[in-house]
């Protein structure tokens, strides 16, 4: 990815966006939006990064790791996630047995009504949910230099693939034409093609992850596309 200078109000940057606290007042941290262990190795350059206070950065860790982990395992099949293609997620099963425990736990296996076996994967909802608003609120302080601090309106993640055909349609559907971005703005930037959109998305990286931002009337939408099977969509009501 190519770096994006943000020319956004310096001023709304004072706080962390999670906690609220004044950032000039404690350690800081430049956390990845999205969460490093949720993209492959080698990293993107420059990958998006906003400032937040050393402490929530660190209190997110385990639920990123719980996310990035589970998404390992229901991809791979199992709750040891396939080591040739999630090395790290692997990795991480391995040297922690409660996080196996917890991922074998996330694995139900059940009965169709025709008597045939089938999985259902059901992970622990609010770690999932800490996750993707982490993520949101930095791609929005990141593209839109504005701080989401609020508690969202609301949060929602479901598989892609179980999506129709027109919801699938709608989920993909990102229009900035009549709701540009602030003109300082690292999206502004990218709706101008300086570092092109694609279809409208962020693509940090292909196939593992993309997100968008948008801005319209009272509202802030972000959404994302995890592994292409995660979809995820955070809104903030604006005063
Ligand atoms: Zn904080």
């Amino acid at each position: 990815m190519r770096p994006l200078e943000d020319f956004t109000d310096e001023r709304l940057k004072q706080h962390c966006i999670h906690c609220g606290v004044f950032l000039a007042a404690c350690e800081t941290n430049e956390d990845h939006v999205p969460s490093k262990c949720l993209l492959d190795r080698p990293l993107p350059d420059h990958p998006p990064k906003v400032t937040v206070c050393a402490e929530c950065n660190l209190k997110f860790a385990s639920d990123e790791e719980y996310l990035s982990v589970f998404l390992a395992a229901m991809l791979t099949g199992d709750a040891m996630p396939d080591a040739g293609r999630f090395p790290r997620a692997a990795a991480a099963v391995r040297r922690n047995p409660k996080l196996h425990a917890r991922i074998a736990w996330a694995r139900q296996e059940q009965l169709t009504l025709f008597g045939e076996p089938d999985i259902l994967w059901a992970p622990e909802i609010g770690r999932v949910e800490r996750v993707i608003v982490k993520n949101a609120r930095g791609h929005v302080l990141h593209e839109l230099g504005e701080p989401m601090t609020d508690p969202p309106k609301s949060v929602a993640f479901f598989p892609a693939t179980r999506l129709s055909q027109s919801q699938r349609s709608e989920f993909e559907y990102v229009d900035y034409g009549s709701h540009w971005p602030e003109v300082n703005s690292r999206l502004l930037q990218r709706i101008l093609g300086i570092e092109p959109l694609k279809d409208g998305w962020v693509e940090v990286q292909p196939d593992v992850y993309r997100y968008a931002v948008m801005h319209e009337g009272d509202a802030v939408t972000v959404r994302t596309l995890i592994r292409s099977y995660l979809a995820t969509e955070v809104t903030w009501a604006l005063d």
